[in-house]
């Protein structure tokens, strides 16, 4: 049965297709190669480790996790920055709720909520809007965050705030690109990758076409993938194929939702509102020239960082702390000191460990839970 032929999620899940495929990347895989690929979203990692796809994958197959969740690749210089700006007793601090738990240097805006600053949870960006009608005598300031996926609706919400004259709301934007992250990995001296799973969600709005100097340049092919199982596997055997035949294309296997053009809609909304930052700092991968988005003047008014003195410090993660080493993918999340004892969903110390997308968070709630049962199920045996 061909991909497009599938219709529901249960299809994406069928054991017997899931089977197939997995026997066909054994079929594909040469023993006497290690392949190396990267997914570069989190919502892949997310669901390799959920639906144990590792298990089910030849040992010369390995995944390496990719810079793709926005929360972990945000240096805690911008969590303060954000922060800061909520000092201001006037100031609502409103954000999605994956922000609420990531650790700045003086706590997280959970932590400060229970210190009594005003920090409210959001659905949307114009939930953050209706915030700010409901009390026109506060300022309320969104934390903006996310690569292309999540940048058109900030854009959309710029235009209406622009629209409605709303001059008690503003946004801190933190919006990054996926394209420049995938170039400094690929530029990483310590980094050797044979392909990549090439992100789902960033593609609906970006397309396709942009990644096509990875093949064109880089020799390593790239296929843009679902995020259902099958889907994974889909694309781990179409990588593979192209390997076989010394291929490096991009190809589209999540098809039946991201266009090959993008969405231009979404573009133009971008274009309108954001234009490039000369460098910004990811976490983990340092600054990386033209990767970030920041508010165009004709918005100045709604944009925080003009509005607020912020303080713009850098910050360096505890020292302890091998966030940088995992985002890269040179040190797997159970190889940092941290990793299950000081640092756990529970208690987070980097940002990897908070988003259900970031490596350490995804790899402890499946596999280290899991192991962990086995281990008392033997003791108790
Ligand atoms: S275990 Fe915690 S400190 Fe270590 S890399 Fe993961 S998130 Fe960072």
């Amino acid at each position: 049965m061909g991909q497009n032929e599938l219709k529901f999620v249960d299809e994406f899940r069928e054991p017997e297709l899931i089977h197939k495929a997995a026997d066909e990347i054994r079929r594909l895989a040469d023993p006497s190669r290690h392949y190396r690929l990267m997914e570069v979203c989190g919502g892949h990692t997310h669901a390799i480790y959920r639906f144990g796809l590792k298990d089910i994958l030849p040992e010369n197959i390995e995944l390496i996790h990719g810079p793709g969740c926005p929360v972990c690749v945000l240096p805690m210089g911008r969590i303060d920055d954000g922060l800061s700006m909520a000092q201001d007793p006037t100031v609502i601090f409103a954000a999605f709720g994956d922000m609420m738990r990531v650790p700045g240097t003086q706590g997280s805006p959970l932590e400060h909520k229970a210190r009594g600053m005003d920090v409210r949870i959001v659905y949307s960006p114009s939930d953050a809007i209706k915030l700010a009608q409901a009390n026109p005598e506060r300022h309320v300031m969104f934390f903006a965050i996310g690569f292309e996926t999540t940048a058109p609706s900030t854009a959309l919400t710029l235009m209406r705030a622009k629209s409605l004259g709303l001059a008690n709301f503003s946004i801190f934007c933190n919006h990054v690109t996926i394209i420049p992250a995938i170039r400094a990995i690929l530029d990483s001296p310590d980094m050797r990758l044979d392909g990549f799973v090439g992100p789902g969600h960033v593609s609906t709005v970006i397309g396709c076409r942009p990644y096509e100097w990875i093949a064109a340049n880089e020799k390593k092919p790239m296929v843009i993938s679902g995020f259902e199982p099958l889907d994974i596997l889909q694309s781990i055997v179409m990588l593979l194929r192209q390997l076989k035949n010394g291929e490096a294309r991009v190809e589209n296997q999540y098809k039946r939702v991201v266009p090959w053009e993008g969405n231009r809609a979404a573009l133009a909304a971008m274009a309108e509102v954001f234009q490039l930052r000369p460098y910004f700092e990811w976490r983990g991968l340092g600054f990386i020239s033209q990767s970030a988005l920041r508010i165009r003047d004709s918005y100045v008014e709604w944009d925080a960082e003009q509005r607020f003195n912020i303080p713009g410090l850098r910050v360096t993660d505890p020292k302890a702390a091998q966030c940088g080493e995992v985002l890269k993918g040179v040190l797997k999340p159970a190889q940092c000191k941290l990793f299950g004892c000081e640092c756990t969903p529970e208690h987070p110390i980097g940002a990897l460990m908070v988003s259900t997308e970031g490596s350490c968070a995804a790899f402890y709630n499946y596999e280290h839970r899991k192991t962990a049962a086995l281990t008392n199920l033997s003791a108790s045996a």
